[in-house]
């Protein structure tokens, strides 16, 4: 089975060729102008994937080195996302298949960072059901019971920011360009992560919350500053270690705490903070406290991609799971 897999939630415009569970090819349009907005604009998004999505697809096949005639579906992202994004995927996707008389399949972005976890690779262990998932990405946070492919069920989530806005609204106050949480990465391997302490939140169950780090981490920084306007460049290596050991450690207590209540002690995260070093060694670590059994993500299936909707597409084909021709993209779409 050839899927063709499109995927236009935020900024990034990818198109991805799977045969059966295996990637072909995986082709990702980067928007660039959005840094010197120091985050996503809508507007420019959407205009940026509708100059992108032909070329983009067109990459994929050549890539994967298929006829699209060859293809049996098309999987797109249906949500959630910004919806004017969404709208030229979604559009994309029907015409083509309108175009190739072939069955449409939406895919839940969010499902399809968890079902990354199921792409083929060789000497890749996947997780067995029912396991748990963490979504940490620029838009989510969640602690995910995974039954099945297609039942999910939340069972932890943020109550304000998401864990990828507070990488990127902290590195913003540091200075450092959108979006700050790869450079946080890099910098915090580098730094002390004890040098500064930063105020873990209360929250009650499986919930997250982010938003109060990103105000501390502001007012710290406003202080030192005014003590010493050189105060950033100075520690930058050590304020980025501490923000990071700090996220770090509200995630895996969350996580713990999860283990406890499900018995689950299998461990999949996803989306784009997943590529973090940092929550990588710590679940290493974990694996060995605990005994737990974790999994990470291809370094390329963390942040936004269409292999990861092909792979959920792929299942749903298996499933005859089709989608209708007036179907609707949707902003909200909880998995
Ligand atoms: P969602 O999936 O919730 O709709 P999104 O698609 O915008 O949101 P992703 O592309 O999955 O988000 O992830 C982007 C986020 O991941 C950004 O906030 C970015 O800073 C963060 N990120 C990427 N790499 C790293 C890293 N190494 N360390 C920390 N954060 C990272
Ligand atoms: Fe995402």
């Amino acid at each position: 089975v050839y899927i063709l897999a499109i995927e236009s939630s935020c900024d990034d415009t990818s198109a991805s060729i799977l045969k059966n569970d295996s990637v072909l090819s995986n082709v990702v349009a980067s928007q660039k102008i959005h840094e010197e907005y120091g985050g996503v604009v809508p507007e420019l998004a959407s205009r940026a994937h509708q100059q992108n999505i032909v070329p983009v697809v067109h990459q994929a096949i050549a890539k994967a080195n298929i006829d699209k005639n060859q293809l049996n579906a098309i999987a797109f992202t249906r949500g959630p996302g910004l919806l004017g994004s969404l709208l030229v995927g979604t559009s994309f996707a029907k015409s083509m298949a309108i175009g190739l008389n072939i069955p449409l399949i939406e895919v839940n972005h969010m499902q399809g960072h968890i079902l990354a976890h199921f792409i083929h690779e060789d000497n890749f262990n996947k997780p067995e059901f029912p396991f748990l998932a963490m979504t940490i990405s620029g838009g989510h946070t969640q602690i995910v019971r995974v039954n099945n492919y297609f039942e999910m069920e939340i069972i932890g989530e943020t109550i304000d920011d998401a864990v990828g806005e507070a990488f990127d609204k902290t590195a913003k106050i540091l200075g450092l360009p959108y979006p700050g949480g790869p450079l946080v990465d890099k910098y915090a391997k580098q730094g002390n992560p004890k040098a500064y302490k930063f105020p873990k939140p209360k929250v009650e169950g499986l919930n997250f919350s982010f938003s109060g780090l990103k105000t501390s981490v502001l007012y710290f920084i406003q202080k030192q500053v005014k003590e010493d306007p050189d105060f950033i460049n100075k520690n930058l290596y050590d304020i980025c270690a501490s923000l990071q050991y700090t996220i770090i450690e509200i995630l895996m207590d969350k996580l713990k705490k999860a283990v406890k209540q499900t018995d689950i002690k299998q461990i999949a995260i996803g989306g784009g903070v997943s590529a973090n070093s940092g929550i990588r060694n710590s679940l290493k670590e974990a694996e060995k406290k605990y005994g737990w059994k974790t999994f990470v993500p291809k370094f390329e299936y963390t942040t936004d991609n269409a292999a990861m909707i092909g792979i959920a597409g792929y299942y749903k084909y298996l499933a005859n799971d089709f989608a209708r021709q007036d179907i609707t993209a949707t902003a909200r779409y909880s998995i």
